[in-house]
């Protein structure tokens, strides 16, 4: 097996295909919101601290907060800066302000990215993890159903998906409805497995986040974390590495440079044919 997937429990030996695999999209197959860190961050420093010089103090919070709540909705986390802004005496604002400032912040920050690919000045695969659309790719020509889902907002993961070339690979993509507090990431997922059935060893969940994989995991699905470095776009990020191995993933990638090893796990019937 190849060297680049790592079996966190033992290897896994899979007989037959995997039937439908439901990918994350933020940080799993697209890079284009890499860096939201570095918009939410400063945001939150900024309106905790009113426009003040933050102390270390207010830094350690924040940062160990962003890495904390690093694949929930944003809504979620945009609550928590409203409440620590109204406890350190701030404006009473509400989360829904916060969000809308947020994004229009991240908006404008990723502006330039989109830009550049919708005018066909950047490739797709320049926000792309090394070897995303391959392995989807690979997938489907075997049979597999493939699900998107996503915290982001709706239209943005569809028009996202579209700019780095992979909409189409899927059978449907789904986002966070716009304005829905109570549709987190978590919500879509769990919709998607009561709607479509998916439970057991025909289902394959990859993500780089510990919801996702928490969530598969629960469903007795196999689980791939995708440990991405987002700003090289290949090798192990050894922080979500960690995080996705306590939240129980099975196998860890840090890309899917290693398509046909990975293809071969989760799809050997159509490995071994191919082999014919
Ligand atoms: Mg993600």
């Amino acid at each position: 097996m190849n060297e680049t997937i790592e079996f966190t429990k033992g290897p896994l030996a899979l007989t037959q295909n995997i039937s439908v695999a439901v990918f994350d999209f933020d940080g799993t197959i697209s890079t284009l919101r890499c860096g939201w860190e570095n918009v939410m961050r400063p945001l939150m420093l900024e309106c905790i601290a009113g426009g003040g010089e933050p102390s270390a103090a207010l830094k350690e919070k924040v940062d160990r907060y962003i890495d904390e709540s690093t694949g929930i909705q944003t809504v979620y986390q945009m609550e928590w800066l409203a409440a620590e802004v109204a406890a350190a005496g701030g404006p009473q604002r509400d989360k829904w302000w916060y969000k809308e400032e947020y994004n229009r912040r991240l908006t404008a920050y990723i502006a330039a990215k989109k830009n550049a690919l919708a005018a066909g000045a950047a490739p797709p695969e320049s926000c792309r993890i090394a070897g995303a659309a391959q392995f989807l790719r690979a997938l489907k020509n075997a049979g597999v159903e493939l699900y998107l889902a996503s915290g982001t907002d709706h239209a943005d993961v569809c028009e996202e998906a579209r700019l780095v070339g992979v909409y189409d690979l899927f059978t449907e993509v789904r986002g966070a409805p716009a304005h829905a507090a109570a549709c987190s990431k978590e919500a879509v997922l769990r919709l998607l497995f009561e709607e479509k059935g998916l439970a057991g060893g025909n289902v394959l969940v990859v993500g780089d986040g510990k919801v996702e994989i928490a969530l598969g995991h629960a469903h007795g699905a196999y689980t791939l974390g995708a440990a991405t470095n987002e700003a090289a776009r290949r090798g192990v990020n050894p922080v979500k590495r960690r995080r996705l191995i306590a939240a129980g993933a099975d196998a860890i990638v840090g890309d899917f440079t290693c398509t046909e090893a990975l293809t071969a796990l989760f799809c050997p019937e159509s490995a071994a044919a191919s082999r014919k």
